[in-house]
Order: structure tokens, then C-alpha cells, then sequence
């Protein structure tokens, strides 16, 4: 079965081939990482700076060159739905650990890269010790400086669904490049 169909199965509203090709790391995205939009960056080891620098994330992207998208899309009762939005990020982020599971068994070093920072552990070892679950920790796609309203864009599927309407997306990039055994988990910078 091909991951598009397993992720639609899975409960994704959308899911498409992505295309490496398509993928630009871009600083400003970093930059608004680290300007205290999210609480996580620089306390857990899927975030910036610990997740690598850009170079090194594009270092690794580039090893891959093809992936699936994926999306979940959850309606809101209006604008101020708090509990609507988590609400849907909890879906997805559940739907995405279904998916790299089933992913990861016939695909060990493909490279997933979720919504949000990890929140695996209420309490992060970084910077003191090293992350508790290496193999299951998941970076962003933003951490990875990707602009995600420019990934759906550029691979077909709508970043905004309408009003009253909140989506996460999240990739796994799965399509090694012919010669190339980088593993995106062992080998972190
Ligand atoms: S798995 Fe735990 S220790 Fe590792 S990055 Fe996530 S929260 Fe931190």
C-alpha cells in the first residue's frame, strides 16, 4: 500500500507525494523560531539550535528525494476555538505517530518531520542529557526552516481551507537519493 493511501486510511483529510525538489530551508523562518513565537525553541532537542544548523538541515533533506505530505483539517466553532485548535493538533499529531510507525517499519531511516516542537516528555533533558527517545524525538518542519504554506503550494494541497477552518501539516520523507545511506537519526550534528 502506498503511504498517501495508508495516511488517508489513517484519517488524514489530505495526503500527496511530496517533492524534495520543492523544499527551500529559509532563515527567516529560523528566525521566527527564535523570536519567541514558540515557547520551545532552544529547550528541546528537536528545536533549534539542537535539531542542527540550516546547512545541516538541508544537508540531510537533500539525501531524500521524495516524501509524503500530509494533512489534517479540523472546523472551528469561530476565530477564538482554543479548545478546537488543540483539539486538531492532537488528532494530527496522533494520526502522525500512527503513520511513521507503520512508515518506519519497512522504511527504518526515513525522516519524519512533524507539527510543533516534541512534547514526548513533559520535561526535556536538553541541554543537560541527551534526548530520553532518539529514535521516536521528531523535529518540525519549521525547525527544518520550511515554510509550510509554501510546501503545500508548491506540492498541490491548500494550506488554508476557508474560514472556520484550522489545518496542521506535517512530511515524511522517504525516497533515498541512489547512493546515499545517511540516517537521518543516527547521524544528528
Ligand atoms: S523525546 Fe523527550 S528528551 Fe527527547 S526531545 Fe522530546 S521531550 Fe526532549
Amino acid at each position: 500500500m502506498e503511504l498517501t493511501e495508508l495516511a488517508r486510511e489513517i484519517g488524514f483529510e489530505e495526503a500527496c507525494i511530496l517533492s524534495v525538489e520543492t523544499l527551500r530551508l529559509l532563515p527567516e523562518v529560523r528566525e521566527m523560531c527564535a523570536s519567541g513565537r514558540c515557547l520551545l525553541y532552544g529547550k528541546r532537542w528537536s528545536c533549534p539550535p539542537a535539531c542542527g544548523s540550516l546547512e545541516a538541515c538541508d544537508r540531510r533533506i537533500k539525501t531524500y528525494q521524495r516524501g509524503v505530505l500530509v494533512q489534517t483539517v479540523g472546523v472551528l466553532e469561530d476565530v477564538f476555538d482554543v479548545d478546537g485548535i488543540s483539539r486538531t493538533e492532537k488528532t494530527h499529531k496522533h494520526r502522525f505517530e500512527v503513520l511513521v510507525r507503520q512508515a518506519r517499519r519497512v522504511l527504518p531511516d526515513c525522516l519524519p518531520l512533524t507539527a510543533g516542537g516534541c512534547t514526548r516528555c513533559a520535561m526535556c533533558t536538553y541541554p543537560k542529557k541527551p534526548c530520553r527517545f532518539p529514535r521516536k524525538m521528531m523535529s518540525s518542519m519549521e525547525a527544518y526552516g520550511l515554510l509550510v504554506s509554501d510546501v503545500c503550494e508548491k506540492n498541490g494541497i491548500p494550506y488554508y481551507h476557508g474560514e472556520g477552518t484550522i489545518a496542521f501539516t506535517s512530511c515524511i520523507l522517504t525516497e533515498k537519493r541512489k547512493g546515499e545511506n545517511y540516517d537521518s537519526e543516527r547521524n544528528l550534528p
